[in-house]
């Protein structure tokens, strides 16, 4: 079968040979070459449009160990934030389990891993805080961990920005004009370092290494999913309160159980741990540490 990409290559080379040929074009080869060359437009819009993913991927959760269903329900939230606004590349399902440790560590993330198309990440969080975090604390910690997941802090990522000043690329900026005022964490070692925003600048963003106690998302969080290999099904407007959005999504339904239900929600892997969530920040620093 001729492909739509072939019938493009063949068009576009037929168009060349027609014009090397060293002398004045006849009428009917000019024609031919004009055709070709109005044709060629339409065909590779064409082209662009059905390689457009038919959406089929989905982030999605799994309850390893739940107390009193507060995971069920955070988790749920933070899932409906990433899937209203984007579409992923690739499906992600979140593991969401338990630890008691008399620590300071709230939360603790591990590094995502893949298999047969789908991207794991495993959080736990610690039992002896749990029960006094509020549903949007635990969801804002999970939205993100999913982030990460996405791609926030590795692969793609990586490739975007200068790692001496945390400045993003012109050909990135090209894309996301937004980008230009962003700078990724040059600080704080292994963990924060280069895989979220500028604490400095940024201070309250979802993506930035800090936890805090009021926290917003930014448009551009959400638009860099698309050099990230996703797609944005809806743009963020407007720079939006966490506890605001995290409400609203509290109250959408998830109504594609049977795309979940057909991915491998129980495959698990060992893997190194990617974030703490400690306590051990003075919480006057008005801010506690994510990453
Ligand atoms: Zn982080």
């Amino acid at each position: 079968m001729t492909t739509l990409q072939q019938i493009i290559d063949d068009l576009t080379q037929e168009a060349a040979r027609i014009q090397i040929q060293g002398r004045g074009l006849r009428p009917d080869e000019m024609a031919r070459v004009q055709a070709i060359y109005e044709a060629l437009p339409h065909l590779k819009k064409a082209l662009e449009i059905l390689e457009k993913k038919i959406q089929s991927t989905l982030i999605t959760y799994k309850i390893v160990a739940d107390l009193d269903g507060k995971l069920k329900q955070a988790g749920r939230v933070a899932c409906n934030f990433w899937n209203r606004f984007v579409i992923p590349n690739y499906s992600v399902v979140i593991r969401l389990g338990l630890f008691t440790s008399n620590s300071n560590t709230i939360a603790r993330a591990y590094k995502p891993y893949e298999r047969d198309g789908v991207y794991y990440g495993v959080i736990e969080f610690n039992t002896k805080y749990l029960s006094t975090f509020s549903r949007n604390q635990i969801s804002g910690t999970i939205a993100h961990e999913i982030g990460h997941t996405l791609g926030i802090g590795w692969n793609e990522w990586e490739k975007l920005f200068d790692h001496s000043n945390g400045k993003f690329d012109e050909s990135a900026i090209q894309a996301i004009n937004d980008l230009k005022d962003m700078r990724v964490e040059t600080e704080y070692g292994p963990g924060t370092q280069y895989s979220h925003w500028d604490e400095e600048r940024h201070g309250e963003e979802l993506m930035t290494g800090f936890k805090n106690t009021t926290e917003h998302v930014l448009p551009v969080t959400i638009e860099i999913m698309s050099l990230l290999g996703h797609q944005v099904a809806e743009k963020l407007p407007n720079k939006t309160d966490l506890n605001a959005l995290l409400d609203s999504l509290a109250q959408i339904t998830f109504s594609r159980q049977g795309e979940a239900k057909s991915l491998n929600l129980d495959h698990f892997e060992e893997t190194e741990i990617w974030e703490n969530v400690p306590h051990d920040q003075p919480m006057s620093r008005k801010s506690s540490k994510k990453a």
